[in-house]
């Protein structure tokens, strides 16, 4: 018997078939399977896909969206978000964010998240009820946040969130230094032995901006990545969101180091940062996966879109229909984020676990449909995703969320724009 069974859907490459769900898993793909589970679902008409990985995000920030838009980067820090996080951040406001963006996460086909933020537990609280994935760790700085003081209180704070979080289901911890101009050597160096001990990722920004690399080369004589290089930071287990401005020399060291890529292209665009060579990247072998930024600087967390925009950028920057095809960017979006943190999904594949969407493509913009996987990249829309199961757990179906209530998503926008509002108005800092 199945937990799920998926009848006569279609998916690209391979044909209309059954897909058979039990323990989480992809048990079988095949024709007429065996009619007996404890879930239906009509996959007639559907095509069925990998669900994405959505690998760098700060996803409480969803409550900030859309505030200070087109401001400068460091405007757009210094005085709107720092300012507003240093008032409202707390457990709550944590909780609610995530809960606000997971919504829209898992509305938009995405069952795993790589977050970076302050009160982890309180994502991790949402993330297991909601039943999505999620890597998390707070960021860790030479300076005071709400999290700690010292780099050696945040390490502290660091090691117990892992050891509270280590083995579970959905949540895996990961350690996130936050930058190498936010974080000395010493405080590096300590994140990395933490790292091996524990056997965990590390997640942290490298080389977005110019601003950046110009700084780190005056601190240390050498841009971000030999900076880190030089010191042993860099290994398989390093994911490094942005990579925007590297030099060759950086290039190759990645590559030889199999340290990971994060792209985030929209957030990267906004921000006026820049736009990171991917196809390089792939084509000397690179590890990429794609993030969508902190929703406040992308405004969303729609990794369709986001994949979308990355191909044809990568086309419009090397001058080169061919610099990411539509199969390499789906493959950036979904299987190159779950392998890079060790998970076995992002393929149809029987074995695989069963993270996965079905989109309907009975919309005008999506006919006539003559190459499924090709008109998803580059016609479809987020809304056209009409179910998403994660790890075997339907969470959407026809667009009906199944774990999450809509309207305490609703509730909870609305609260914290009343308050952060009213802030901005005392403050004379309306920025919107
Ligand atoms: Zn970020």
């Amino acid at each position: 018997m199945w937990d799920v069974l998926i009848k006569s859907v279609f998916i690209p490459e391979k044909g209309t078939f059954d897909i058979g769900i039990k323990d989480g898993k992809i048990a079988s793909i095949g024709v007429n399977l065996q009619e007996e589970a404890r879930y239906i679902i009509k996959g007639e008409g559907k095509i069925a896909l990998p669900s994405f990985a959505n690998m760098h995000t700060h996803i409480s920030m969803s409550l900030l969206r859309g505030i200070g838009s087109d401001l400068p980067l460091n405007d757009w820090l210094q005085k709107v978000i720092w300012v507003l996080e240093g008032e409202f951040v707390s457990y709550e406001f944590v909780r609610d964010g995530a809960l606000l963006g997971i919504a829209e996460s898992i509305m938009s086909g995405t069952t795993l998240l790589m977050d970076m933020y302050f009160f982890e537990e309180a994502v991790a609280e949402v993330a297991t009820l909601a039943g999505v994935r999620v890597g998390l760790g707070f960021g860790i700085l030479d300076f005071p946040t709400k999290v700690a003081n010292t780099p050696d209180e945040y390490l502290k704070r660091a090691e117990q969130f892992i050891r509270t979080f280590k083995g579970q289901d959905l949540v895996f911890p990961v350690l996130c230094p936050h930058a190498t101009y936010t974080c000395s050597p010493s405080t590096l160096m300590k994140v990395k032995e933490l790292a091996e001990r524990e056997n965990v990722l590390i997640h942290t920004h490298v080389a977005e901006t110019k601003w950046e690399v110009e700084s780190v080369k005056e601190k240390y004589g050498k841009p971000p990545v030999k900076h880190l290089d030089s010191l042993g930071f860099l290994s398989e287990r390093v994911l490094m969101a942005h990579m925007v401005w590297l030099d060759e020399e950086e290039k190759a060291i990645v590559k030889e180091r199999n340290a990971k890529v994060l792209h985030c292209p929209e957030s990267n665009l906004k921000l006026a940062s820049g736009i990171a060579p991917i196809w390089e990247y792939v084509k000397m072998g690179i590890h990429v996966c794609l993030g969508t930024d902190g929703p406040a600087s992308n405004d969303n967390l729609d990794m369709l879109e986001e994949l979308s925009t990355m191909a044809k950028l990568q086309k419009g920057y090397s001058l080169s229909a061919k610099a990411i095809d539509a199969k390499t960017a789906l493959k950036i979006a979904t299987l190159n984020g779950f392998s890079a943190c060790g998970i076995k999904a992002g393929k149809l594949e029987e074995g695989y676990e069963a993270d996965l969407i079905l989109i309907d493509p009975d919309k005008p913009h999506l006919q006539p449909l003559y190459d499924p996987l090709v008109q998803i990249v580059y016609c479809a829309k987020s809304s056209d995703i009409d179910t998403v199961i994660c790890k075997g757990r339907v969470l959407m179906e026809k667009r009906e969320l199944k774990t999450i209530d809509a309207d305490e998503v609703r509730y909870v926008a609305r609260k914290w724009k009343d308050k952060i509002t009213d802030f901005m108005k005392k403050r004379n800092m309306l920025y919107f």
